[in-house]
């Protein structure tokens, strides 16, 4: 008898669409909870890497991925006032037949997913979430917030940095920012903007961008975190703008693009990583619920979409969802999981304490690892 007849995936973010196609796709009764009144039409780009796309390509999505975004498989560097310092081919961490990159429209990337994990048979259900849950050895007792309740023989947490199901298991984990802000516009884009530019130093920590379509692009400038939330709209724009007036060749072109208060958004980095077992029972954490790492690798959603695909490929041919299961699954995890977050962590870290860290070796290193399947 199968081990997972059905299943209740909590959060509808890469890693619970993820989770949602490999599980109905494979013949599990999936519903598919989120908190959010409907798909956010809304939102920044992302860098999505190769590992990422392999991940993507296996859930069947690969096509749509490449129409929709922009891939570039070079990275540059350059100095504030724009000089070029050096290109570099980018590694392709999902493999020579897929690109080192793509940049997406955050929102055309969940379409995309929530689209295939319908059509792969998931039950979708906006507006909703967990009041309470009960773990016993054979299943999960769930009550939602509109009052119904349901048993599954598996209940994941992809719900995020803020993990409410986390929280109801009783695990306490701190997510601690790491001293970095940022702040991100999307626009649309110049043509002088072809692929990812980094820029270390000058007014911020680093400022860059990465192409997200033919007409689209979303540019990002990292400062020492400040209190920043109590700012309007149009204060937003005018510190970004000014911020990025230190920053030259195609920040030029951008700044002139950068109009719209409503696109400028500011955030904190912040890290934290849940110790082994994920689980508790048949409840398992994946994704931001159990890792977070401030995106100075980009590797956060690259992690989440593979904590989906190795959870399916564990469970689903697991006899019995004991907590074997579960250890393999960690097991498999949380090694590569640790050194992304530690390793991002310590990139940010180098250039708060102004210290010259051997920046070539450290990403190396990550992208040597992603690059193995996962
Ligand atoms: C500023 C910034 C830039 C980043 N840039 C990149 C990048 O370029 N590349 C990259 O790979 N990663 C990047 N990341 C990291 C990446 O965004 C996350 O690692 C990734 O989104 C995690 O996916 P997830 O599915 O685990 O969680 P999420 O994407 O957070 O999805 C969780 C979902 O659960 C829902 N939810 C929350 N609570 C509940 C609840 N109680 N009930 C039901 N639903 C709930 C949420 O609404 C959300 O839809 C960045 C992160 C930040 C902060």
């Amino acid at each position: 008898m199968r081990s997972v007849r059905n299943v209740l995936i909590v959060g509808s973010g890469a890693a619970g669409c993820a989770a949602a196609i490999l599980f109905a796709r494979d013949g599990a009764a999936v519903e598919l909870i989120e908190i959010k009144p409907d798909l956010s039409a809304l939102g920044s780009g992302i860098t999505v890497q190769g590992n990422a796309l392999r991940v993507l390509r296996q859930l069947g999505v690969w096509n749509e991925v490449a129409a929709a975004g922009y891939a570039f498989n070079t990275v540059g560097l350059r100095t504030p006032d724009g000089t070029l310092l050096v290109e570099m081919e980018d590694v392709r961490t999902g493999g020579p037949d897929l690109p080192a990159t793509v940049g997406m429209y955050r929102p055309a990337l969940a379409r995309i997913l929530t689209e295939a994990a319908a059509a792969a048979g998931a039950k979708l259900c906006y507006g909703t979430t967990v009041e309470s849950l009960a773990h016993d050895a054979d299943g999960v007792d769930v009550t939602f917030s509109d009052g119904t309740s349901s048993r599954y023989d598996l209940v994941i947490g992809a719900d995020g940095v803020r993990s409410q199901i986390r929280s109801l298991l009783g695990i306490k984990l701190e997510s601690k920012p790491t001293g970095m802000g940022i702040w991100r516009v999307f626009t649309s884009r110049p043509e002088s903007v072809t692929r990812t530019d980094l820029y270390y130093r000058g007014a911020c920590y680093i400022a860059g961008y990465c192409p997200t379509a033919d007409d689209s692009l979303y540019a990002y400038l990292v400062e020492g975190a400040q209190d920043r939330a109590h700012l309007t709209p149009g204060q937003r724009l005018e510190i970004m703008r000014d911020l990025a007036s230190h920053y030259h060749g195609p920040w030029d072109d951008i700044r002139a693009v950068m109009t719209d208060p409503g696109t400028i958004n500011y955030t904190w980095f912040e890290s934290h990583l849940l110790p082994p077992p994920w689980n508790r029972g048949r409840v398992v954490l994946i994704g931001d619920a159990a890792h977070t790492c401030p995106p100075t690798i980009a590797q956060g959603a690259a992690m989440a979409l593979e904590d989906a695909a190795v959870l399916a490929d564990v469970l689903l041919a697991a006899d019995d969802l004991d907590q074997a299961a579960f250890d393999a699954f960690t097991a498999r995890r949380f090694d590569r999981v640790k050194t992304v977050v530690e390793e991002s962590v310590q990139l940010g870290q180098w250039m708060l304490d102004g210290v010259e860290g051997n920046v070539p070796a450290l990403m190396g290193k990550v992208m040597g690892l992603v690059s193995q399947p996962a």
